[in-house]
């Protein structure tokens, strides 16, 4: 198993654990080979609104398209600030099964790993591992056109996937060993 597997896994772990009522995401922060913050999306504690509510607040979320705190949040909470660390983000179905993590398109997750000194995201799409430096992850995420089609996604899909390919020397590559 490599590092990335291992810690693709662990964010499934945390992602079987979400509350939320419409997607399963789970997020783990590593620095060096520990993990130093995790989670899973869901309601706020103290909170009554769910995000398949039909209540007219939940379906206009103001600058966030869920009603949910998200798993990086959470993950970022448990250790800010954040120097040197990597996110590392994925999503599992209503099977428990990973998925794809889906493309860089949360502005509000984006700024805040930003801000709090994380270095890179590691995304998985369709089954290829991805690094992006917080920077480029940021501006990607603003550039994300939730209106594009099928065909387009997959035409930026395959582009920004050779762009952010894991490399084959890095330590994302190299196996886990336990500890
Ligand atoms: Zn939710
Ligand atoms: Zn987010």
């Amino acid at each position: 198993m490599t590092q990335a597997e291992y810690w693709l896994e662990r964010a499934a772990f945390e992602a079987r654990r979400a509350t939320c009522q419409s997607a399963r995401c789970g997020a783990v922060l590593v620095l060096g080979d520990r993990c130093v913050g995790m989670g899973s999306n869901g309601p706020a504690v103290g909170s009554r609104l769910r995000c398949n509510d039909t209540a007219p607040s939940t379906r206009r979320p103001k600058s966030d398209r869920t009603c949910c705190v998200h798993a990086e949040w959470r993950a970022l909470l448990q250790s800010w600030p954040t120097t040197n660390t990597t996110l590392v983000f994925t999503r599992v179905d209503d099977t428990g099964q990973r998925v794809s993590s889906g493309l860089p398109y949360c502005t509000v997750c984006s700024r805040l790993a930003l801000a709090s000194g994380v270095r890179s995201w590691v995304l998985e799409h369709e089954g290829v591992v991805c690094e992006y430096d917080a920077e480029t992850y940021d501006e990607l995420s603003y550039a994300y056109d939730e209106r594009l089609d099928v065909s387009e996604l997959a035409a930026v899909m395959s582009s920004t996937i050779e762009r952010f390919r894991v490399p084959a020397d890095s330590w994302l590559s190299r196996p886990w060993t336990e500890r």
